[in-house]
């Protein structure tokens, strides 16, 4: 970038955010301030898994250390199982090097860590944004609190719901997708001393329930999909009722041990599933998006966090680049181009996964569906797995410097 420092807004406070303040702080050396509309950060949420694709990004912004002393590292490869609990497949936990394993975190775990890293004045809670204008030379920003102000350039990490996305680019909404998630954590301690640490998953007719360690193994995370006309909107805290959920997998159908495990819960969340078509650019000027405000996915391979960590250091790689302040619209449009790319491939992933997970009775050949899941598991290592995103970037910028 030029001589002096770059001054980029961030939008959103959650795991892309965070991740894109310290990206490009350290690699494009830009000045970011973060923009959160919760009061305090990490206040909510569930587990995620930080996949080895999301790691290597963390790795090399030097924080993967403390966020793996943070989470949970299962025993070894999770399991697809029948709703009895017979194993159908294995699921891919590491990358085809064995460097990295899947990680089990629970968000607010991973925010704090994610803004340890970065300098305390650089978040400003409890501001909500309402509206952004586009400037001759810059971007200016206001929320609802009254503040204004202006910045070279806006990134939006602000989430499903992006009012980065809908105020400036006018772009398709986020579709309801039918399913919603009952979602929370549970007190390990309470399990039985021979359960699984790793990931399980049951699949079942239209419904499928999944479950990993976090926290050093202290909580289980757990996940109920389950079909639903009622178009629930996405959130980290939207409380649900645990009677329903056991409902949900009740029956001589499921297995004794996933009742169980669903009978020591005892406060869960409500989340709607949305989905959304791959868009066809998400940069507009000296603005652009990151994370699920840019390409929002259905959960089904864990790929949402992962993806916004893998557009952080993409687009601080793009911005060190820049030529001086002018150059920002050129880079957000090629970060765009080569993002869409790799994320649309995902997007479909996600949807292809929960029809293999929730459809028994679509496959007229369950042991075909069966070979799918087995076969996914080196699409998943090779494909997802095993991709470099910061290699990846120095690719596409060496192909743009030819141009
Ligand atoms: C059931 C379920 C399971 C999942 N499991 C996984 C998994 O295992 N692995 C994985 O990688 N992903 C998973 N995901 C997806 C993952 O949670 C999302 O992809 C991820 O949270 C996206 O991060 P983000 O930073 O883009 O958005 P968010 O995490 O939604 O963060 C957006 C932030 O912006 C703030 N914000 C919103 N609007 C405004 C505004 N107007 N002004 C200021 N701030 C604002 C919000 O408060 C929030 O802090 C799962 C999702 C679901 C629903």
């Amino acid at each position: 970038m030029g001589d002096h420092p770059t001054r980029i807004a961030v939008i959103g406070g959650g795991m892309g955010g965070l991740t894109a303040a310290i990206a490009l702080t350290r690699i494009a050396g830009v000045d970011v301030t973060v923009f959160e509309q919760a009061r305090k950060l990490g206040d909510v949420g569930a587990g995620v898994t930080v996949a080895p694709n999301g790691q290597r990004v963390l790795d090399r912004l030097g924080v993967l250390e403390p966020v793996k002393r943070a989470g949970a590292i299962p025993d070894g490869h999770g399991v697809y199982q029948d709703s009895l609990g017979n194993l159908v497949a294995e699921a891919a936990w590491e990358d085809s090097a064995q460097q990295y394993q899947n990680v089990g975190m629970y968000r607010p775990d991973l925010v704090n860590v994610l803004a340890q890293e970065v300098e305390t004045d650089t978040i400003r809670l409890g501001h909500r944004l309402t509206a952004i204008h586009p400037l001759e030379h810059g971007v200016r920003v206001e929320f609802e609190n009254g503040v204004q102000e202006e910045f070279d350039a806006v990134v939006g990490a602000d989430g499903i719901h992006s009012v980065v996305r809908d105020s400036l680019m006018h772009l398709p909404e986020p579709v309801y997708s039918g399913f919603m998630a009952y979602r929370g954590v549970l007190d390990a301690s309470l399990l039985p001393d021979d359960w699984r640490m790793i990931s399980q998953v049951w699949m079942g007719e239209g419904k499928h329930f999944m479950c990993y360690p976090l926290q050093q193994r202290k909580l289980f995370n757990y996940v109920g999909f389950v079909p639903s006309d009622r178009p629930l909107k996405e959130s980290w805290s939207a409380p649900g009722n645990v009677a329903d959920l056991a409902a949900e997998f009740a029956g001589e159908n499921w297995d004794p041990r996933l009742q169980h495990f669903i009978s020591l819960i005892d406060k869960t969340f409500w989340w709607g599933l949305y989905d959304h078509e791959p868009l066809t650019n998400w940069s507009q000027g000296r603005v652009t998006l990151l994370g699920d405000s840019a390409h929002t996915m259905l959960p089904h391979a864990g790929q949402g966090v992962n993806q916004a960590m893998e557009d952080a250091i993409t687009l601080a790689f793009f911005l060190k680049e820049a030529e001086g302040v002018d150059g920002i619209a050129e880079a957000f449009k090629r970060y765009t181009a080569v993002r869409m790319q790799r994320t649309a491939i995902l997007q479909n992933a996600s949807r292809r996964s929960g029809s293999q997970f929730d459809a028994q009775n679509e496959f007229e050949d369950i042991a075909k569906r069966d070979a799918d899941l087995r076969a996914g598991r080196d699409f998943r290592r090779s494909v997802i797995f095993d991709f470099d995103a910061v290699k990846a970037a120095e690719k596409a910028l060496t192909r743009f410097r030819r141009i």
